[in-house]
């Protein structure tokens, strides 16, 4: 019935007849379960032993909520896995993944075009522990052939990356990584399962940060990783020892969020192409990053791979950091900050969250005139008519 993703947004994962017979899925706010009596404990401790997870119910709420576990079965439908796992973070989920699958001696290959965080977690944590990561091109799967090492257990891909919107070739990555009996983990957060669905390429386990388009409204933190129930159980068991799961209430926010996904997806895919545009016929600005363009680099590989381009536009304009900021202050409808994929249009020149010393800057790659424009909901006309008059005062 539910067929397309519009429609499981709305109605997977939710029972159509609920408790007090609610429309909506209630918040269970709990920290804990109890039981009748001993007999009961015992009845769950038997099943437990008797099959692997998940379980028909838990004792303690770092091991799962019924809220929770709605927002996952929606999830899990939404990207067309068997299961998923919420996390109270994006980086909760990366690092809870990593983790464990990863041991002491293993070698990581990570798209070198992607979240900081992610990288910064391999290079300065995983290294710590004895796991070498190596970073490669995005575009360039032949690199991710020639990274693997004997000890090679993982490929870890952004596309969309942050910033500069790079689109690997999920197919021949996979291949690559089938051929050496290495797991592959794609981060689609750019990309929402209305855009990209990783699995239909034979990726093993696709994970967002749910805090950006898919709770959509800035107004909570979580993150998600999806695939069969196999791959996930280990990571479900590390979610219980590690403690990063999300709360109730984000739960249901995410929910919340998640049944308009495609309209505000469709929304900002269209902003995302018509800014794009705008941006790149302007002379005040030097270049424009967004895979819907034919100037992109990985064009062609985004429109075999996406079914919308997203709606975030990287773009520099013509000058230098203090310039760029002027820009940013002038622009009237944006709010000025990290994070991205909400309602709200939300820019951030990244230089000046990243360092206050240029030199820095310059050794990191970081361009002091990039700017990275997280498109909202916001009518198209409205956005580029705030660039063009910010744009004729540069
Ligand atoms: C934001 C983000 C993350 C981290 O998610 P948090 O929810 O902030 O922890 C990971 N990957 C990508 C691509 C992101 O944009």
């Amino acid at each position: 019935m539910a067929e397309h993703n519009s429609t499981r947004a709305v109605h997977a994962g939710e029972e159509k007849h609920k408790p007090d017979h609610t429309l909506t899925t209630s918040i269970a706010r709990t920290s804990t379960y109890t039981f009748r009596n001993t007999a009961e404990i015992l009845a769950f401790m038997q099943e437990k032993a008797d099959s692997g997870p998940p379980y028909s119910r838990t004792e303690y709420g770092r091991y799962g909520n019924p809220t929770q576990s709605a927002a996952e079965h929606k999830l899990a439908a939404l990207e067309g896995g068997e299961r998923a796992l919420l996390f109270a973070s994006g980086m909760a989920a990366v690092s809870t993944t990593l983790l464990t699958l990863l041991s002491n001696g293993d070698h990581i290959i990570i798209s070198r075009d992607s979240f900081y965080q992610t990288r910064e977690f391999a290079e300065t944590l995983l290294s710590r522990w004895g796991i070498e990561t190596t970073l490669v091109e995005n575009d360039k799967p032949e690199a991710f052939a020639a990274a693997i090492k004997p000890k090679t257990r993982l490929i870890f891909v952004e596309s969309p990356s942050n910033p500069y919107l790079r689109v690997a070739d999920l197919p021949k990555i996979v291949e690559i990584a089938r051929a050496n009996k290495v797991l592959t983990v794609v981060d689609s957060t750019f990309a929402t399962p209305i855009n990209m669905r990783p699995l239909e390429y034979g990726v093993d386990i696709v994970i967002h940060s749910a805090t950006k388009y898919l709770a959509g409204h800035n107004d909570l933190l979580a993150g998600v990783v999806i695939g069969s129930k196999q791959t996930l159980a280990d990571i479900g068991t590390a979610r219980g020892l590690l403690g990063g799961i999300t709360s109730a209430d984000d739960a249901s926010l995410l929910m919340r969020g998640m049944k308009t996904l495609d309209l505000r997806v469709r929304r900002q895919n269209e902003n995302g192409l018509r800014v794009a545009q705008f941006l790149e016929k302007q002379p005040g600005v030097e270049r424009v990053w967004y895979p819907g363009l034919a100037s992109h680099p990985d064009h062609e590989v985004a429109r075999r791979q996406l079914t919308g381009f997203g709606g975030v536009v990287s773009f520099e304009i013509k000058g230098d950091f203090e310039k760029t900021g002027c820009f940013v202050d002038s622009l009237q409808l944006p709010f000025i900050g990290p994070t991205l994929g909400g309602v709200e249009s939300i820019i951030l020149q990244s230089a000046t969250l990243y360092s206050l010393d240029p030199l820095e800057r310059k050794l990191a790659g970081m361009k002091d005139n990039l700017l990275r424009y997280s498109l909202g909901i916001e009518d198209a006309d409205d956005l580029i008519a705030d660039l063009e008059q910010a744009l004729a005062k540069l």
